[in-house]
Protein backbone atom coordinates (compact mmCIF):
# COMPACT_ATOMS: atom_id res chain seq x y z
CA UNK A 1 0.00 0.00 0.00
CA UNK A 2 1.31 3.54 -0.36
CA UNK A 3 2.26 5.81 2.04
CA UNK A 4 3.03 8.84 -0.25
CA UNK A 5 0.77 11.93 -0.18
CA UNK A 6 -1.21 10.99 3.19
CA UNK A 7 -1.25 13.44 6.02
CA UNK A 8 -0.58 12.53 9.76
CA UNK A 9 -3.91 11.66 10.10
CA UNK A 10 -4.20 8.89 8.16
CA UNK A 11 -0.93 7.03 8.85
CA UNK A 12 -2.25 7.06 12.12
CA UNK A 13 -5.27 5.45 11.51
CA UNK A 14 -3.29 2.95 9.13
CA UNK A 15 -1.31 2.40 11.93
CA UNK A 16 -3.68 2.11 14.58
CA UNK A 17 -5.43 -0.67 11.99
CA UNK A 18 -2.48 -2.23 11.62
CA UNK A 19 -2.44 -1.55 7.99
CA UNK A 20 0.78 -0.76 8.07
CA UNK A 21 3.95 -1.68 10.91
CA UNK A 22 6.19 1.10 12.15
CA UNK A 23 8.82 -0.27 10.58
CA UNK A 24 7.14 -0.56 7.35
CA UNK A 25 5.99 2.90 7.35
CA UNK A 26 9.98 4.25 8.25
CA UNK A 27 11.59 1.83 5.82
CA UNK A 28 8.79 3.39 2.99
CA UNK A 29 9.39 6.89 3.54
CA UNK A 30 13.59 5.68 3.22
CA UNK A 31 12.66 4.59 -0.12
CA UNK A 32 10.87 7.50 -1.07
CA UNK A 33 13.75 9.48 0.08
CA UNK A 34 15.52 7.40 -2.69
CA UNK A 35 13.61 7.37 -5.34
CA UNK A 36 13.20 11.71 -4.96
CA UNK A 37 16.53 11.60 -4.17
CA UNK A 38 17.12 14.36 -7.47
CA UNK A 39 15.03 16.95 -5.10
CA UNK A 40 18.05 17.16 -2.82
CA UNK A 41 15.49 17.68 -0.18
CA UNK A 42 17.54 16.36 2.42
CA UNK A 43 20.97 16.67 4.23
CA UNK A 44 21.61 14.06 6.17
CA UNK A 45 19.30 10.69 6.91
CA UNK A 46 19.07 9.65 10.13
CA UNK A 47 18.26 6.21 9.16
CA UNK A 48 19.66 3.63 11.51
CA UNK A 49 18.00 5.44 14.64
CA UNK A 50 15.10 5.94 12.74
CA UNK A 51 14.49 2.29 12.01
CA UNK A 52 15.15 1.32 15.53
CA UNK A 53 12.60 3.35 17.03
CA UNK A 54 10.07 1.67 14.38
CA UNK A 55 11.13 -1.48 15.29
CA UNK A 56 10.82 -0.67 19.32
CA UNK A 57 7.29 1.26 18.31
CA UNK A 58 6.03 -2.25 16.55
CA UNK A 59 7.23 -4.17 19.89
CA UNK A 60 5.53 -1.30 22.35
CA UNK A 61 2.67 0.47 20.68
CA UNK A 62 2.08 3.84 22.41
CA UNK A 63 -0.68 5.97 22.17
CA UNK A 64 1.05 9.14 22.05
CA UNK A 65 -0.55 11.69 19.09
CA UNK A 66 2.71 11.15 16.65
CA UNK A 67 3.64 7.64 17.74
CA UNK A 68 4.80 6.75 14.72
CA UNK A 69 5.30 9.59 12.20
CA UNK A 70 8.06 10.54 10.08
CA UNK A 71 8.85 13.78 10.16
CA UNK A 72 11.51 15.75 8.46
CA UNK A 73 13.46 18.30 10.36
CA UNK A 74 14.77 21.34 9.00
CA UNK A 75 18.75 21.29 9.81
CA UNK A 76 18.54 24.48 11.49
CA UNK A 77 17.41 22.53 14.66
CA UNK A 78 20.29 21.19 16.22
CA UNK A 79 19.33 17.33 17.11
CA UNK A 80 21.56 15.31 19.49
CA UNK A 81 24.27 13.05 17.85
CA UNK A 82 23.25 13.95 14.57
CA UNK A 83 24.81 16.60 12.18
CA UNK A 84 23.48 19.94 11.84
CA UNK A 85 25.01 21.93 9.86
CA UNK A 86 22.55 25.05 8.90
CA UNK A 87 22.85 24.36 5.20
CA UNK A 88 26.26 25.71 5.87
CA UNK A 89 30.03 24.67 4.97
CA UNK A 90 30.33 26.70 8.38
CA UNK A 91 28.53 23.63 10.26
CA UNK A 92 29.68 20.63 7.97
CA UNK A 93 31.01 18.46 10.45
CA UNK A 94 28.94 19.79 13.41
CA UNK A 95 27.25 17.03 15.78
CA UNK A 96 25.58 18.66 18.09
CA UNK A 97 25.34 17.39 21.84
CA UNK A 98 21.69 17.76 22.88
CA UNK A 99 18.56 18.29 20.57
CA UNK A 100 16.30 21.71 20.23
CA UNK A 101 13.21 21.43 22.64
CA UNK A 102 11.21 21.38 19.01
CA UNK A 103 12.90 18.04 18.55
CA UNK A 104 12.64 16.60 21.65
CA UNK A 105 8.93 17.77 22.52
CA UNK A 106 8.31 16.12 18.63
CA UNK A 107 9.96 13.08 19.52
CA UNK A 108 8.48 12.53 22.76
CA UNK A 109 5.10 12.69 21.34
CA UNK A 110 6.13 9.30 19.67
CA UNK A 111 7.20 11.16 16.01
CA UNK A 112 10.52 9.79 14.18
CA UNK A 113 13.07 12.08 13.05
CA UNK A 114 13.73 10.79 9.47
CA UNK A 115 16.15 13.14 8.93
CA UNK A 116 17.42 16.95 8.27
CA UNK A 117 16.09 18.51 5.54
CA UNK A 118 18.32 21.03 3.33
CA UNK A 119 17.81 24.99 3.37
CA UNK A 120 19.32 28.30 2.97
CA UNK A 121 22.32 29.00 4.39
CA UNK A 122 21.79 30.08 8.53
CA UNK A 123 17.82 30.32 6.20
CA UNK A 124 19.13 33.23 4.59
CA UNK A 125 16.77 33.07 1.09
CA UNK A 126 13.95 33.00 -0.46
CA UNK A 127 14.25 30.04 -3.08
CA UNK A 128 16.93 27.82 -1.59
CA UNK A 129 19.34 29.03 -3.77
CA UNK A 130 22.16 29.57 -0.95
CA UNK A 131 22.20 26.41 0.45
CA UNK A 132 25.81 24.86 0.41
CA UNK A 133 24.86 21.28 -0.30
CA UNK A 134 22.68 22.71 -3.53
CA UNK A 135 19.93 23.98 -3.88
CA UNK A 136 16.54 22.13 -3.50
CA UNK A 137 14.07 21.44 -6.25
CA UNK A 138 10.50 21.85 -6.33
CA UNK A 139 8.34 18.61 -7.16
CA UNK A 140 6.13 21.00 -9.11
CA UNK A 141 8.52 21.45 -12.21
CA UNK A 142 11.39 20.75 -14.22
CA UNK A 143 13.56 23.56 -12.76
CA UNK A 144 11.84 25.29 -10.01
CA UNK A 145 12.84 26.80 -6.91
CA UNK A 146 10.64 25.26 -3.98
CA UNK A 147 10.82 28.82 -2.06
CA UNK A 148 13.12 29.10 1.13
CA UNK A 149 14.36 29.03 3.48
CA UNK A 150 12.58 25.97 4.34
CA UNK A 151 12.75 24.56 0.72
CA UNK A 152 13.44 21.35 1.94
CA UNK A 153 10.77 20.61 4.29
CA UNK A 154 8.11 21.98 1.82
CA UNK A 155 9.48 19.81 -1.04
CA UNK A 156 9.77 16.30 1.06
CA UNK A 157 5.76 16.89 2.17
CA UNK A 158 5.05 18.19 -1.15
CA UNK A 159 6.84 15.30 -3.04
CA UNK A 160 4.81 13.02 -0.15
CA UNK A 161 7.48 11.43 1.37
CA UNK A 162 6.55 12.66 4.70
CA UNK A 163 3.04 14.32 5.73
CA UNK A 164 4.83 16.77 8.03
CA UNK A 165 8.28 18.77 8.65
CA UNK A 166 9.33 21.09 10.62
CA UNK A 167 10.39 24.61 9.73
CA UNK A 168 11.76 28.26 10.55
CA UNK A 169 10.09 31.33 9.66
CA UNK A 170 12.63 34.82 10.12
CA UNK A 171 10.54 36.63 7.48
CA UNK A 172 8.63 33.94 5.52
CA UNK A 173 10.34 31.19 5.54
CA UNK A 174 7.49 28.61 6.18
CA UNK A 175 4.83 30.12 4.37
CA UNK A 176 6.78 31.29 0.93
CA UNK A 177 8.06 27.88 0.32
CA UNK A 178 4.75 26.53 1.74
CA UNK A 179 3.02 28.87 -0.95
CA UNK A 180 5.67 27.70 -3.48
CA UNK A 181 5.32 24.27 -3.28
CA UNK A 182 1.04 24.02 -2.64
CA UNK A 183 1.52 23.04 1.15
CA UNK A 184 0.09 24.50 4.49
CA UNK A 185 2.92 26.23 7.03
CA UNK A 186 1.81 28.58 9.71
CA UNK A 187 4.44 30.59 11.62
CA UNK A 188 3.23 30.98 15.34
CA UNK A 189 3.40 33.91 17.77
CA UNK A 190 6.50 34.94 18.61
CA UNK A 191 7.76 33.10 21.22
CA UNK A 192 4.89 30.13 21.40
CA UNK A 193 7.47 27.74 20.71
CA UNK A 194 10.54 27.45 22.14
CA UNK A 195 14.10 28.53 19.95
CA UNK A 196 15.98 26.64 22.26
CA UNK A 197 18.68 24.67 19.96
CA UNK A 198 17.67 26.87 16.96
CA UNK A 199 20.81 27.70 15.47
CA UNK A 200 20.26 31.89 15.69
CA UNK A 201 19.68 34.25 12.73
CA UNK A 202 17.76 37.10 13.98
CA UNK A 203 16.31 36.59 17.12
CA UNK A 204 13.73 38.54 17.78
CA UNK A 205 12.31 37.07 14.42
CA UNK A 206 13.29 34.13 14.27
CA UNK A 207 10.14 31.06 14.77
CA UNK A 208 9.42 27.52 14.23
CA UNK A 209 6.55 26.35 12.72
CA UNK A 210 5.18 23.44 11.45
CA UNK A 211 4.81 22.75 7.42
CA UNK A 212 2.08 19.41 6.28
CA UNK A 213 -0.90 18.84 3.91
CA UNK A 214 -3.29 20.56 5.93
CA UNK A 215 -4.37 22.57 8.59
CA UNK A 216 -5.25 20.21 10.93
CA UNK A 217 -2.29 18.28 10.61
CA UNK A 218 -0.40 21.40 11.00
CA UNK A 219 -3.15 22.01 14.55
CA UNK A 220 -1.60 18.35 15.79
CA UNK A 221 2.15 19.38 15.38
CA UNK A 222 1.84 22.41 16.91
CA UNK A 223 -0.18 20.83 19.86
CA UNK A 224 3.52 18.96 20.69
CA UNK A 225 5.73 21.53 19.40
CA UNK A 226 4.59 24.54 21.88
CA UNK A 227 6.04 24.30 25.71
CA UNK A 228 7.25 27.32 28.08
CA UNK A 229 10.91 26.59 27.91
CA UNK A 230 13.02 28.05 30.87
CA UNK A 231 15.70 28.07 28.55
CA UNK A 232 14.40 30.16 25.98
CA UNK A 233 13.99 33.50 27.96
CA UNK A 234 11.26 35.14 24.79
CA UNK A 235 9.45 31.82 25.60
CA UNK A 236 5.53 32.67 25.88
CA UNK A 237 4.53 31.54 29.44
CA UNK A 238 0.87 30.95 28.27
CA UNK A 239 -1.25 28.03 27.90
CA UNK A 240 -1.02 26.11 24.87
CA UNK A 241 -4.49 24.98 23.87
CA UNK A 242 -5.66 22.24 22.22
CA UNK A 243 -5.05 23.99 18.35
CA UNK A 244 -7.29 20.86 16.44
CA UNK A 245 -10.30 21.73 19.18
CA UNK A 246 -13.18 24.05 17.26
CA UNK A 247 -11.32 23.64 14.09
CA UNK A 248 -14.47 22.65 11.96
CA UNK A 249 -16.11 25.80 13.81
CA UNK A 250 -18.32 27.48 11.43
CA UNK A 251 -16.92 30.35 10.48
CA UNK A 252 -19.75 32.80 9.64
CA UNK A 253 -19.88 36.79 10.40
CA UNK A 254 -16.12 36.57 10.78
CA UNK A 255 -14.52 39.92 9.60
CA UNK A 256 -11.69 39.56 7.27
CA UNK A 257 -9.04 42.61 6.68
CA UNK A 258 -7.74 43.12 3.08
CA UNK A 259 -4.82 45.63 3.25
CA UNK A 260 -5.00 48.77 1.59
CA UNK A 261 -1.50 49.75 0.95
CA UNK A 262 -0.88 46.65 -1.28
CA UNK A 263 -1.14 47.16 -4.65
CA UNK A 264 -2.16 43.83 -5.92
CA UNK A 265 -2.81 45.48 -9.20
CA UNK A 266 1.14 45.28 -9.82
CA UNK A 267 0.85 41.44 -10.19
CA UNK A 268 0.30 39.03 -12.33
CA UNK A 269 -3.59 39.02 -13.30
CA UNK A 270 -3.64 35.64 -13.10
CA UNK A 271 -2.19 35.17 -9.71
CA UNK A 272 -4.89 38.25 -8.54
CA UNK A 273 -7.45 35.82 -9.83
CA UNK A 274 -6.68 32.91 -7.62
CA UNK A 275 -7.01 35.65 -4.86
CA UNK A 276 -10.17 37.12 -5.81
CA UNK A 277 -11.58 33.89 -5.75
CA UNK A 278 -10.61 32.53 -2.57
CA UNK A 279 -11.92 36.02 -1.65
CA UNK A 280 -15.70 35.13 -3.11
CA UNK A 281 -14.93 31.28 -1.46
CA UNK A 282 -14.64 32.85 1.61
CA UNK A 283 -17.96 35.27 1.31
CA UNK A 284 -19.83 32.03 -0.06
CA UNK A 285 -18.77 30.88 3.39
CA UNK A 286 -20.33 33.51 5.43
CA UNK A 287 -17.20 35.82 5.87
CA UNK A 288 -17.26 39.96 5.31
CA UNK A 289 -14.00 41.26 3.92
CA UNK A 290 -13.43 45.15 4.83
CA UNK A 291 -10.90 47.33 3.97
CA UNK A 292 -8.09 48.12 6.66
CA UNK A 293 -5.16 50.36 6.00
CA UNK A 294 -1.68 50.25 7.21
CA UNK A 295 -0.18 53.22 6.24
CA UNK A 296 3.58 51.63 7.03
CA UNK A 297 3.08 48.25 5.78
CA UNK A 298 5.08 48.84 2.87
CA UNK A 299 8.41 49.91 4.71
CA UNK A 300 8.21 46.62 5.90
CA UNK A 301 10.90 45.07 3.27
CA UNK A 302 13.62 47.53 3.88
CA UNK A 303 13.49 47.76 7.63
CA UNK A 304 12.84 43.54 7.75
CA UNK A 305 16.48 44.25 6.25
CA UNK A 306 17.80 46.60 8.54
CA UNK A 307 16.95 44.44 11.38
CA UNK A 308 17.83 40.93 10.23
CA UNK A 309 20.99 41.58 9.03
CA UNK A 310 21.83 43.04 12.11
CA UNK A 311 21.11 40.52 14.64
CA UNK A 312 22.75 37.85 11.82
CA UNK A 313 26.02 39.96 12.23
CA UNK A 314 25.80 39.38 15.82
CA UNK A 315 24.53 36.22 16.29
CA UNK A 316 27.06 34.91 13.03
CA UNK A 317 29.97 36.54 15.30
CA UNK A 318 30.26 33.15 17.20
CA UNK A 319 31.54 30.94 14.46
CA UNK A 320 35.39 32.19 14.50
CA UNK A 321 36.72 28.70 13.98
CA UNK A 322 38.03 28.79 17.53
CA UNK A 323 34.33 27.98 19.66
CA UNK A 324 32.23 26.81 16.60
CA UNK A 325 32.94 26.11 13.01
CA UNK A 326 34.97 25.00 10.47
CA UNK A 327 38.43 25.91 11.08
CA UNK A 328 40.91 26.88 8.11
CA UNK A 329 44.31 24.62 7.56
CA UNK A 330 47.48 25.88 9.05
CA UNK A 331 46.54 29.55 10.09
CA UNK A 332 49.61 31.73 10.51
CA UNK A 333 48.27 33.55 13.43
CA UNK A 334 44.64 34.52 15.00
CA UNK A 335 43.60 36.96 12.77
CA UNK A 336 44.48 34.20 9.95
CA UNK A 337 42.61 32.05 11.58
CA UNK A 338 39.35 34.00 12.00
CA UNK A 339 39.64 35.31 8.08
CA UNK A 340 40.11 31.94 6.75
CA UNK A 341 38.03 30.41 8.82
CA UNK A 342 35.18 32.76 8.09
CA UNK A 343 35.92 33.02 4.96
CA UNK A 344 35.85 29.59 3.86
CA UNK A 345 32.59 28.41 6.04
CA UNK A 346 30.20 31.44 5.18
CA UNK A 347 28.67 31.48 1.19
CA UNK A 348 28.06 35.01 -0.35
CA UNK A 349 24.45 35.70 1.15
CA UNK A 350 25.71 35.26 4.51
CA UNK A 351 28.88 37.79 3.76
CA UNK A 352 26.60 40.32 1.81
CA UNK A 353 23.93 39.99 5.06
CA UNK A 354 27.06 40.25 7.72
CA UNK A 355 28.62 43.29 6.21
CA UNK A 356 24.86 44.52 5.71
CA UNK A 357 24.68 44.52 9.74
CA UNK A 358 27.84 45.10 10.53
CA UNK A 359 27.26 48.21 8.77
CA UNK A 360 23.76 49.36 10.21
CA UNK A 361 25.29 48.56 13.77
CA UNK A 362 28.45 50.83 13.80
CA UNK A 363 28.86 53.77 16.22
CA UNK A 364 28.20 56.24 13.24
CA UNK A 365 25.03 54.84 11.32
CA UNK A 366 23.11 52.98 14.33
CA UNK A 367 21.31 56.10 14.71
CA UNK A 368 19.93 56.39 10.78
CA UNK A 369 19.63 52.52 10.15
CA UNK A 370 19.44 50.25 12.99
CA UNK A 371 17.27 52.67 15.05
CA UNK A 372 15.22 54.25 13.05
CA UNK A 373 14.28 50.22 11.96
CA UNK A 374 13.63 49.84 14.92
CA UNK A 375 11.12 52.88 15.52
CA UNK A 376 9.17 51.61 12.21
CA UNK A 377 9.16 48.52 13.44
CA UNK A 378 7.26 49.48 16.32
CA UNK A 379 4.73 51.88 13.85
CA UNK A 380 4.08 49.16 11.67
CA UNK A 381 2.78 46.96 15.05
CA UNK A 382 0.76 50.10 15.94
CA UNK A 383 -0.91 49.20 12.37
CA UNK A 384 -1.36 46.25 13.14
CA UNK A 385 -2.88 46.72 16.61
CA UNK A 386 -5.42 49.38 14.85
CA UNK A 387 -6.64 46.96 12.55
CA UNK A 388 -7.33 44.16 14.20
CA UNK A 389 -10.04 46.67 16.49
CA UNK A 390 -11.94 46.80 13.67
CA UNK A 391 -11.53 43.20 11.58
CA UNK A 392 -10.66 39.56 13.36
CA UNK A 393 -7.72 38.98 10.34
CA UNK A 394 -5.80 40.09 7.61
CA UNK A 395 -5.79 38.82 4.07
CA UNK A 396 -3.41 38.89 1.54
CA UNK A 397 -1.35 36.40 -1.17
CA UNK A 398 1.22 34.26 0.54
CA UNK A 399 3.63 35.55 -2.51
CA UNK A 400 3.62 37.89 -5.61
CA UNK A 401 3.56 34.85 -7.63
CA UNK A 402 4.18 31.33 -8.24
CA UNK A 403 7.58 29.58 -8.10
CA UNK A 404 10.36 31.02 -10.64
CA UNK A 405 12.90 29.26 -12.58
CA UNK A 406 16.34 28.22 -10.39
CA UNK A 407 18.79 30.86 -11.28
CA UNK A 408 16.48 32.90 -12.50
CA UNK A 409 17.00 35.52 -10.13
CA UNK A 410 20.05 37.00 -9.21
CA UNK A 411 19.31 40.16 -8.14
CA UNK A 412 19.53 40.24 -4.32
CA UNK A 413 16.91 42.69 -4.01
CA UNK A 414 14.40 41.07 -6.08
CA UNK A 415 14.64 37.96 -3.77
CA UNK A 416 14.23 40.12 -0.80
CA UNK A 417 11.03 41.51 -2.34
CA UNK A 418 9.68 37.95 -2.10
CA UNK A 419 9.01 38.57 1.16
CA UNK A 420 6.98 41.75 0.56
CA UNK A 421 3.67 39.70 2.16
CA UNK A 422 5.55 37.99 4.87
CA UNK A 423 7.76 39.63 6.82
CA UNK A 424 5.17 42.30 8.55
CA UNK A 425 3.92 39.25 10.62
CA UNK A 426 7.53 38.45 11.82
CA UNK A 427 8.42 41.94 12.25
CA UNK A 428 4.96 42.50 14.70
CA UNK A 429 5.47 39.13 16.20
CA UNK A 430 2.27 37.81 14.67
CA UNK A 431 0.64 34.47 13.89
CA UNK A 432 0.46 33.81 9.77
CA UNK A 433 -0.82 30.77 7.81
CA UNK A 434 -0.17 30.01 4.16
CA UNK A 435 -2.59 27.53 2.60
CA UNK A 436 -2.71 26.49 -0.86
CA UNK A 437 -6.01 28.58 -2.93
CA UNK A 438 -5.45 28.26 -6.50
CA UNK A 439 -2.93 27.01 -9.79
CA UNK A 440 -0.91 29.27 -11.91
CA UNK A 441 0.35 27.54 -15.30
CA UNK A 442 -0.10 24.14 -13.11
CA UNK A 443 2.38 25.87 -10.06
CA UNK A 444 0.42 26.07 -6.85
CA UNK A 445 0.08 29.41 -5.04
CA UNK A 446 -0.77 30.48 -1.12
CA UNK A 447 -2.78 32.39 0.63
CA UNK A 448 -2.07 34.15 3.63
CA UNK A 449 -3.80 34.92 6.67
CA UNK A 450 -2.41 36.91 9.84
CA UNK A 451 -4.07 37.23 13.21
CA UNK A 452 -3.97 38.54 16.14
CA UNK A 453 -1.17 37.69 18.99
CA UNK A 454 -1.98 33.58 19.92
CA UNK A 455 -4.67 33.30 18.16
CA UNK A 456 -3.28 30.41 16.25
CA UNK A 457 -7.08 28.48 16.96
CA UNK A 458 -8.64 30.96 14.91
CA UNK A 459 -6.40 31.01 12.18
CA UNK A 460 -6.74 26.97 12.00
CA UNK A 461 -10.09 27.07 12.17
CA UNK A 462 -10.20 29.51 9.47
CA UNK A 463 -7.81 27.47 7.06
CA UNK A 464 -9.67 24.39 7.87
CA UNK A 465 -12.82 25.88 6.77
CA UNK A 466 -11.30 26.65 3.19
CA UNK A 467 -9.64 23.03 3.14
CA UNK A 468 -13.65 21.52 3.59
CA UNK A 469 -14.72 23.28 0.89
CA UNK A 470 -11.81 23.45 -1.88
CA UNK A 471 -9.61 20.64 -2.91
CA UNK A 472 -6.17 22.94 -3.34
CA UNK A 473 -4.66 20.98 -0.54
CA UNK A 474 -5.23 17.59 -1.90
CA UNK A 475 -3.99 17.91 -5.58
CA UNK A 476 -0.40 16.66 -5.93
CA UNK A 477 2.56 16.88 -8.48
CA UNK A 478 2.84 14.27 -11.22
CA UNK A 479 6.26 13.18 -10.04
CA UNK A 480 8.88 10.65 -11.63
CA UNK A 481 10.96 8.67 -9.59
CA UNK A 482 14.51 9.45 -10.79
N1 LIG B 1 13.69 35.32 2.84
C1 LIG B 1 13.95 35.95 4.09
C2 LIG B 1 15.43 36.14 4.26
O1 LIG B 1 16.15 35.79 3.40
C3 LIG B 1 13.36 35.19 5.20
C4 LIG B 1 14.16 34.03 5.62
C5 LIG B 1 13.58 33.33 6.79
O2 LIG B 1 12.40 33.49 7.13
N2 LIG B 1 14.41 32.54 7.44
O3 LIG B 1 15.89 36.65 5.24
Amino acid sequence: MSIQFKTIKELSSMLRSKEISNHELTKETFNLIESYKHLNAFITLNKERALIKASELDKNSSELSLSGIPIAQKDLFVTKDLRTTCGSNMLSNFIPPYSATVIENLEAAGCISIGKTNMDEFAMGSSNETSFYGNVLNPWGQNLVPGGSSGGSAAAVAAGIVSAATGTDTGGSIRQPASLCGITGIKPTYGRISRWGMVAFASSLDQAGPMARTAEDCAILMNEMCSHDPKDTTSLDEDVPDFTKGIDAPIKGLKIGIVKEFDLSKLDSNVVKVFEDSKKHYESLGVEFVEVSLPNINLSVPTYYVVAPAECSSNLSRFDGVRYGNRCDDPKDLEDLYIRSRSEGFGDEVKRRILIGSYVLSAGFYDAYYKKAQQVRRLIKNDFDNAFEKVDLIMSPTTRGAAFEAGSMSDPIEMYLEDLFTVPANLAGLPGISIPNGHVDNKPLGLQLIANSLQESLLFNVAHNFQMTTDWHLKTPSLEAK
